[in-house]
Order: structure tokens, then C-alpha cells, then sequence
């Protein structure tokens, strides 16, 4: 069988995937081939589009970047006005059967009175803590108790997180947060509480963009389109990496050889399908991806509704869902992102469902819209099992018991697809083992990097992902220091404006 050789070799045409290849194409050095599994550029940032024209990405994606790299990229990719919508962050938590305006504990103000005075006293107690306590908190569950306190952790911040991760707060780590992360102010939360007062999180221009067309797997297929096609192959998967020989063995049975490989699969697919010389300890490996690397899946669950957008939905964005009346963790107004997300008004769709099948079965008569939907996640664990079989009706039934939708909202369109895995989970043992992986691959000039290929829930945006690709091809190249794997928490809290897209630099 062929066997294709070059100096760089990129697996994955996700963001990170991406990134590498928009840094090799700039630098013009040396030969590279990006392949990729799928049938398309996006990975994790694509979107999908149901049978009666619904978009639904995996999820809310939404780009707060960091980087003016990463802009310059976008700007690029998607040039002209039209190409994107600009929003408003809207942003509510339901809570206790009304809408808290995020964050949370700034507008504790709506809450039952009973509800207020836990919230206080715990933050009360947190700030006493802060001053006694002399570490520093080690799990999640600990750096709650000690921003917060005990009345919102119980109100929002445990039972959410056990929503998103799908494990609890105890077993998570809390370095992942970083040091920037301030307390909220008790005089702000009393002050606002006291004059019944809300206020938004976000800042009076507070605003991100969303692609006109093609929802974010839109944005990844236009910047695949700005690189060369015939270096970036599809339905091309990796089966097996050869450290020693420095080659990759495809499901087609053809080879690469390569001098550098950027790998943006998960890195625990990595460890298991890797050929390492005797003098490693594969075994450690094995043990360090078994002890650190955990995972949830996602379900993303996508609903079409016919009818005008209701005033009790107006221009909300996301809305996080800390309790037990719904299985999802956050809801999206897709159809707010941008009026393509939906089909055209004039279009004729049947109603599949009342939401609440109880109401009857609907006619079969295909009838006009308009339309708008809304997007929902449900994480999934050993720890949190989900039924793939009823977590469709069950997601429908959350959406009306946290009002949503009504019981007689017409769906004409539904989405499931479960994506394993969704979030890497900053677990407790997650740093060993990427301090023990990560180094023991760059001896062999592999850089596993990505949302899974170097595991950092912190830097597995969008944007951190493709300037992971970035600086790990600056890093094979050059030897340059890689600031997002090494500092999320340094590139987090600023503006990186070192690098441009063009001029080259
Ligand atoms: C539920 C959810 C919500 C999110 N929300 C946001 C958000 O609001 N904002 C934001 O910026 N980001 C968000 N993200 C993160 C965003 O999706 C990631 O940053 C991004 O997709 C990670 O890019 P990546 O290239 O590292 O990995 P991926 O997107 O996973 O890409 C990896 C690629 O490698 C390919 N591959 C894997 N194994 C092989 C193999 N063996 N052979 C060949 N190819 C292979 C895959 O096909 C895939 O295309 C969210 C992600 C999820 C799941």
C-alpha cells in the first residue's frame, strides 16, 4: 500500500487541526497533509441540519476569543458584514420558577426571601473562611464552599456543575479556574438584595457574533476553505502511530511518514493505539490515562416549533438550568443567533407533536411557519446514566415544566445526537497525568493538543484550540514556548495580540 511522506503531519480538522494547518500554510515551511476522519472540516465545532432545515450545532457555541490571531483568522474566513450577526449576551439562570439574570448571585434580589437570607449568610461564612483558612482549596467542591459559601452552592453551583460534568464536585480539581477568579463581593450581593435591585454580568457592550449561514460549522468550513484543498484529506482515519518510525498506519492500509505529527484525537485513543520502543513504560501511560483522563458525553437535543417567538422569550441567548425539573444543564435560542438557523417562514412543515403529546395527535396537513427553536445539552456519565431511548420526550417535558415552550407549541422538527466524548473533565488526577503523557509523546516529536488531545477544559474553546494548533506548530518548528497549553491562566486573562495572521510573522 502508498505511503505518503511529509514534515508535518496534522490529524484532525477541528479547530485546533485548523489552526495548525492556517500556522504551516503562513510559514510556508517544509511539506504538510492534514487528514481527518470525518467527511468535513469542524469536529466538535460543526452543525448539523434536520430533515425539515433546523441547524443545530453540538451545542451552545458561542466565540469569546482571546487571541487577535484567532480573529484575524475569522475576519479572513468570513470577510464581509452580512457574513455575521452581532448579539447581545442575554443570559438568565432558572431558579425557583423564575429567571435569575446571570450571574447568579448578583441578582439573588428575585429570590424567596428564605432563599436571600442562605444566600447572605453563607457568603458570610465563605468570607470568614477565606480569612481563617490557610491552604489553598483542593477540590471544586472546597473552592465553592470558600467563593461562596453554602447557600448558593446548594441553590446553583452544585447542582449545576453535577449537570454539566456529570460527576460531583468533590471529584473535580479546582487549578482549572485559575487564580483570577475574585469572590463575589458581599457588599454588591447585600447592596442589590436590599434595593431589589437586578443587573446583567455581562457589561453594557457585551456582545458576540454569530455566523449568518452554516451555524459554527459554518465559520470551520470557510477557513478550511482558505488553505490549500489538495493538504487536507477526508474520510482518512488513523489507526495506529508508529512513535519510533515516525509514521501513522490509515484504515485504508496506507502510511504517513512525518517528522513532526500535531494530534488533535483524544489523547487516551492515542496511548492505546500507539507503538512505543521497550525502553517506555507503556504500561505507565495506560495507567496515567486511566487515573486522570476522564470524560462526559453530550447529548444535544434540537426542537423546531412553529409560531412567533414568545414575549417570554424575547432576546435570550443561553439559559443555564440548575435544577431537577429538567435533564438539560443549559438551552439555547438558536433561532436567535440568526434567522438562518430556522427554515424561511413561507416554508410547509407538519406538526410532528404537540409538545405535550397528551393534547392529541395533530393534524398531518403541512402548514406554514413562522418558526424558531431552541437547543438544549444533557451531559451523561457512568455516574449520570441518560436514556438515549427517552431523553427526547424528557428534554420536551423539561422545556415546559421550566415554561419554555407550552404544552400546545406545534414541534416540527426534533434532534438527538450524542457526542462521546463532550467536556474533559478537570478531574483530581488530571495534571499527573498530563505532566507524565504530554512529555513522553514530545520525545517522539508528537504535540497532543486539542480539547482531548491535551485534555484543558480551560483552554478547549474554540479559540484557545486553534491557537493550540498554532503554537504546537511553532513549538515543532521553532521550539517556541507554548503559552496556551502552558498558561491558560495567563492567555485567559489577557488580550494576545503578539502574533498576526497577516503580514506573516
Ligand atoms: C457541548 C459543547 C459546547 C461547546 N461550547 C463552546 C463555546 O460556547 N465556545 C467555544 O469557543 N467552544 C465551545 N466548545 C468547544 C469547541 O467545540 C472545541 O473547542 C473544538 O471543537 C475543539 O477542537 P479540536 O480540534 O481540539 O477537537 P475536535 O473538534 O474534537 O476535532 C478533532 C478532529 O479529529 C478527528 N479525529 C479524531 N480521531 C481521529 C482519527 N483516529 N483519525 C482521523 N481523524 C480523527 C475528528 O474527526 C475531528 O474532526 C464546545 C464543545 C462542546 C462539545
Amino acid at each position: 500500500m502508498s505511503q505518503t511522506t511529509v514534515d508535518t503531519l496534522v490529524i484532525g480538522a477541528g479547530p485546533t487541526g485548523l489552526g495548525a494547518a492556517k500556522r504551516l500554510n503562513q510559514l510556508n515551511q517544509g511539506t504538510w497533509l492534514l487528514v481527518d476522519a470525518g467527511k468535513e472540516a469542524g469536529g466538535l465545532a460543526s452543525t448539523d441540519v434536520t430533515e425539515e432545515g433546523f441547524l443545530f450545532d453540538v451545542g451552545g457555541h458561542v466565540i469569546f476569543s482571546h487571541y487577535q490571531y484567532f480573529d484575524d483568522a475569522m475576519a479572513e474566513a468570513l470577510p464581509k458584514a452580512g457574513d455575521w450577526y452581532e448579539h447581545q449576551r442575554v443570559s438568565y439562570v432558572r431558579s425557583k420558577q423564575t429567571w435569575v439574570p446571570y450571574p447568579y448571585q448578583n441578582n439573588i434580589s428575585v429570590l424567596p426571601v428564605e432563599d436571600q437570607v442562605k444566600c447572605i449568610e453563607g457568603m458570610i461564612d465563605a468570607a470568614e473562611e477565606r480569612v481563617r483558612a490557610k491552604d489553598a482549596p483542593k477540590t471544586f467542591d472546597e473552592w465553592i464552599l470558600r467563593q461562596m459559601g453554602e447557600g448558593l452552592a446548594d441553590l446553583f453551583m452544585r447542582p449545576y456543575n453535577y449537570k454539566v460534568w456529570a460527576v460531583p464536585t468533590t471529584m473535580m480539581q479546582c487549578k482549572w479556574l485559575g487564580e483570577r477568579v475574585a469572590a463575589p463581593s458581599l457588599k454588591l450581593v447585600v447592596s442589590n438584595t436590599l434595593n431589589k435591585k437586578v443587573a446583567g454580568g455581562w457589561g453594557p457592550n457585551a456582545t458576540f457574533k454569530f455566523p449568518a449561514h452554516g451555524g459554527t460549522g459554518g465559520i470551520w468550513k470557510a477557513v478550511a476553505a482558505t488553505l490549500p484543498q489538495e493538504k487536507l484529506q477526508f474520510n482518512k482515519y488513523i489507526e495506529k502511530v508508529d512513535a519510533e518510525a515516525h509514521t501513522v498506519s490509515l484504515s485504508d492500509g496506507s502510511t504517513i511518514k512525518y517528522k513532526h505529527l500535531v494530534s488533535t484525537m483524544g489523547l487516551d485513543y492515542m496511548i492505546d493505539n500507539i507503538k512505543l520502543p521497550a525502553s517506555v513504560n507503556h504500561g505507565q501511560l495506560k495507567t496515567a490515562v486511566k487515573d486522570g483522563l476522564i470524560f462526559s458525553s453530550t447529548h444535544v437535543i434540537g426542537i423546531g416549533i412553529r409560531g412567533v417567538l414568545p414575549p417570554r422569550i424575547g432576546d435570550k441567548c443561553w439559559l443555564y438550568f440548575p435544577e431537577d425539573d429538567s435533564p438539560f444543564y443549559r438551552a439555547t435560542v438558536f433561532s436567535n443567533y440568526s434567522p438562518n438557523n430556522c427554515p424561511q417562514a413561507d416554508k410547509k412543515l407538519a406538526t410532528l407533536q404537540y409538545a405535550d403529546p397528551s393534547k392529541g395527535k395533530p393534524s398531518s396537513e403541512a402548514k406554514e411557519g413562522p418558526y424558531w427553536s431552541l437547543m438544549m445539552e444533557v451531559s451523561e456519565s457512568h455516574l449520570k446514566p441518560v436514556d438515549a431511548q427517552t431523553i427526547l420526550a424528557e428534554t420536551i417535558q423539561g422545556c415546559i415544566n421550566t415554561e419554555l415552550i407550552k404544552p400546545d407549541d406545534e414541534i416540527v422538527s426534533t434532534y438527538h445526537r450524542k457526542f462521546t466524548p463532550g467536556y474533559p473533565t478537570p478531574s483530581l488526577g488530571r495534571d499527573a497525568a498530563l505532566a507524565t503523557l504530554l512529555p513522553a509523546l514530545e520525545k517522539f516529536d508528537i504535540y497532543s493538543r486539542g480539547r482531548f488531545g491535551s485534555w484543558k477544559y480551560e483552554v478547549g474553546n474554540q479559540d484557545h484550540s486553534y491557537m493550540l494548533g498554532v503554537e504546537a506548530v511553532n513549538r515543532a518548528l521553532f521550539g517556541t514556548p507554548e503559552t496556551t497549553l502552558l498558561n491558560p491562566d495567563w492567555v485567559n486573562g489577557r488580550r494576545n495580540h503578539e502574533m498576526r495572521l497577516t503580514p506573516a510573522n
